[in-house]
């Protein structure tokens, strides 16, 4: 049976639901959820606590050979690990939001999280979410998702995110400029750009609920797992 797992690439714009699916598919599946936004989130917070400009190549550099990343389960959520510091609250603080996208148009940033995220799929059996997870990082993956929802959607979203961890002084207005900004960057950046996988099944869930994206979601995984396991899928 282990040679039926596959890899499940879900990739799209920012606050569209990716995290929460893969996670969900994760844990239906009993397969491994990488978040790969947080390790760019985790490069951005040292490069901001360390003053390193993304102008600096040399600096980049020889930053990127000072972090480690990793991920632990801390009370049954999947929480980011920088240099064996739980900086999950602090990667996702606005201040991280709005330099994320410049730090992830870097090269040399990219190369290292990829080859970490490689690393980290290379058994299979894995559900991971970004931007260009179907496109670049797991080319060959059985299941890619691509999700969209509407801007006025996302945003809520990600105020009731805030909401529910007491924060309250953030606009609407701020929320949609710093997500329509990433979104910018991040599809028009010349080192693999955010765009859906030409094999990639995309799903607009601005109507649906987690749980209806997750059993459609669901149902196509397992179906590409049958398969596998008869063998009708091959990579
Ligand atoms: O997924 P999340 O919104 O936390 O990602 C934060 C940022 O990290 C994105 O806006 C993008 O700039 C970058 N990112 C990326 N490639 C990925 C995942 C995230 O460039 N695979």
């Amino acid at each position: 049976m282990e040679t039926s797992k596959i890899t499940i690439a879900v990739d799209g714009f920012a606050a569209c639901g990716k995290s929460t699916l893969a996670k969900a598919l994760a844990k239906e599946l009993g397969y491994v959820y990488v978040d790969s936004g947080a390790m760019y989130r985790a490069v951005t917070l040292y490069f901001l606590d360390h003053h390193i400009s993304i102008e600096d190549a040399d600096a980049v550099e020889e930053a990127l050979k000072n972090i480690t990343i990793h991920f632990e389960n801390v009370n049954g959520q999947n929480h980011t690990f920088l240099n064996g510091k739980n900086v999950e609250e602090a990667i996702r603080s606005m201040r991280v939001s709005n330099f994320v996208s410049p730090v992830a148009t870097v090269s040399a940033v990219r190369r290292a999280m990829v080859e970490l995220q490689q690393e980290m799929g290379a058994k299979g059996g894995i559900a991971m979410d970004g931007r260009d997870i179907g496109t670049v990082v797991f080319k060959a993956a059985e299941l890619k998702l691509f999700l969209t929802a509407s801007i006025e959607e996302r945003t809520r979203r990600r105020l009731v995110e805030w909401e529910g961890k007491g924060i309250t002084d953030i606009s609407a207005k701020e929320v949609e400029k710093n997500l329509s900004t990433r979104d910018l960057i991040d599809s028009t950046r010349a080192d693999s750009p955010l765009c859906q996988a030409e094999d990639a099944i995309e799903i607009d869930n601005s109507l649906l609920t987690p749980t209806e994206q997750l059993e459609f979601a669901l149902q196509l995984s397992k179906d590409i797992i049958e398969k596998k396991a008869t063998g009708l899928v091959t990579n």
